[in-house]
């Protein structure tokens, strides 16, 4: 232990906000499995101390603090600890909220208690919220409960991160080996030969069963099972990384029975998602529950029209209109927005009939309290065209805010049946100028396993920004899923051979549709 020299206080440190060190568990790496207290404590944080193993994912909680990277870098070593230690103190004396995300718990082999004590004895407040730690998670995650009553009663968290060259000193192998049920060992990768040498000579069964499980939680989470006979040299042969997790005892062999994580139809799947980021959400959630790792790769940025004049013109007259059709999340949003903008809501519509085109178009409709009155059953243009043919719209008037680039067939239609129809634009569909990293990495590194295009402007968009040959090359080996036919069509237009297209467009269909495609 290094000598104790309390902080020089800040000048004038009275008039300062009390600064306050939150050590918090980020859990194993699925973002999920933060605690609720300690979300709610990473949201306030000024400042974000992060290590390795806390998923930065979570930093997106925190978007306005700063975030201070401590874990080791390529090649690179762990800050020395007690520079840590110093840091955490010195900002929170300075007055700031600080959030230490550390992974898993922060008092289970995370030096957690040696920054709680030196917090302590510098006199800066602190608080600790535990965290899912690496050993349940990843027991839990792989299908291997730690204890069962038909098999184990005792459990041991052990660190298996000694010095080789010390022949673990400070562990008693003996009372290990056959005193605690399960046993899980962190950080015990490069010792693992010796760890089950070890064991089997101080009288455990050479067959009992062992797993070691690497990435816990996340989308690259591998589970390796041997004995304690033959583990390490199966992990030898396979190259089998750290970090990971050893779990040792009887328990391991409930795994082919309860396993729930990495069995999901997707799981080990790499899904490319090119709707635009404020749409992503939906659909990857959607395919994450299947176990997919989604990529997200918007094509296509929403924003409100430079020119509103023919809208608002429209929205000014609104009771002139005896329909109001509304073919997308996106047009419900900008249209009410809009709205909005002028001080009205949904009573401006009055008399107005309302056209909801899709099951989650008409849904936010009636979160504006607008239950629609027409839906068409085909959520194609044409099929929105074909649901108005019984609706006499001789003489009526239609208004149809749309995206900029929207197809010609329902205003074309529709004044064909004899409407009025008044098409402002409402938003503007913009090509980015460029692919997120991790999106165009994985594409180039040949990772993307099926890419998903759910309107023709994502696949044209995409084509764009990568290139024509580039796109076609980049995209040669990927499964492709179009959510319909006109989707279908723009990517065989395009040189894509479309290999999954479900009968019904919506996501969760196309969802279905992929699952099938990979189960066979
Ligand atoms: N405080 C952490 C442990 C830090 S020690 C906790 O409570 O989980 C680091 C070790 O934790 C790694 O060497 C590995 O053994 C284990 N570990 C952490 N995250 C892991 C993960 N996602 N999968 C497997 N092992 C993990």
């Amino acid at each position: 232990m290094c000598a104790v020299v309390p902080l020089p206080l800040p000048a004038g440190w009275h008039d300062l906000k009390p600064g306050i060190v939150y050590l918090i568990g980020a859990g194993p790496g699925d973002p999920g499995l933060i605690t609720v207290r300690g979300l709610d404590c990473l949201r306030r944080a000024e400042v974000v101390v992060y290590d390795y193993l806390a998923n930065p994912a979570l930093l997106a909680e925190a978007p306005a603090a700063e975030h201070i990277y401590v874990g080791k870098s390529a090649g690179c070593h762990h800050r020395p600890q007690a520079e840590i230690n110093l840091l955490l103190a010195e900002l929170a004396a300075g007055g700031k909220i600080v959030a230490r995300l550390k992974g898993g718990d922060p008092y289970l082999f995370g030096r957690g208690g040696e920054e709680a004590l030196h917090l302590q004895q510098q006199g800066v407040p602190f608080e600790v919220i535990p965290g899912v730690t690496a050993a349940f998670a990843a027991a839990a995650y792989a299908g291997i409960p730690l204890t069962h009553r038909d098999f184990t009663t005792s459990l041991g968290l052990i660190t298996g991160h000694e010095d080789p060259t010390k022949k673990f000193s400070s562990l008693d192998w003996e009372k290990l080996a056959t005193g605690v049920g399960t046993l899980v060992f962190y950080m015990g990768m490069a010792n693992l030969g010796l760890i089950a040498r070890e064991l089997v000579a101080h009288g455990r069964s050479p067959q009992t069963p062992v797993a070691v499980v690497r990435w816990a939680t996340t989308p690259r989470q591998e589970t390796l099972t041997g004995t304690l006979v033959d583990i390490a040299q199966k992990v030898q042969q396979l190259g089998f990384k750290p970090p990971a997790i050893i779990i040792v005892g009887a328990v391991v062999s409930l795994r082919e029975s309860l396993r729930w994580f990495d069995n999901r139809p997707l799981f080990g799947k790499r899904v490319l998602v090119t709707r635009s980021a404020d749409q992503a959400g939906e659909f990857s959630a959607l395919l994450e529950e299947q176990g997919a790792e989604v990529v997200e790769c918007p094509t296509i940025r929403l924003v409100p029209p430079t020119d509103c004049a023919d809208l608002d013109a429209a929205i000014g007259k609104l009771a002139t209109f005896d329909w109001l059709v509304l073919t997308s999340v996106n047009a419900v949003h900008f249209f009410f927005a809009r709205l909005a903008g002028f001080g009205l809501d949904a009573r401006a519509l009055g008399g107005c009939r309302l056209c909801a085109v899709g099951p989650k178009t008409a849904a936010v409709i009636r979160d504006q309290g607008i239950r629609p009155d027409l839906i068409p059953a085909d959520y194609k243009a044409e099929g929105v065209v074909a649901a108005f043919a019984d609706q006499q719209l001789r003489g009526k008037r239609v208004l149809f805010p749309r995206a900029d680039k929207a197809r010609e067939v329902i205003p074309q239609g529709l004044r064909a049946l004899g409407a009025e129809v008044v098409a402002p634009v409402a938003y503007h569909n913009l090509l980015p100028t460029e692919l997120p990293p991790a999106a165009l990495a994985a594409l180039e590194g040949g990772e993307i396993d099926c890419a998903t295009f759910t309107a023709s402007s994502t696949v044209e968009n995409l084509a764009q920004i990568l290139g024509a040959e580039r796109f076609k090359a980049l995209l040669s080996g990927v499964t492709v899923a179009a959510i319909g036919p006109i989707t279908a069509q723009s990517c065989r237009k395009l040189g894509l051979e479309v290999a999954i297209e479900p009968a019904e467009y919506t996501l969760a269909a196309l969802t279905n549709e992929i699952v099938r495609h990979f189960a066979i």
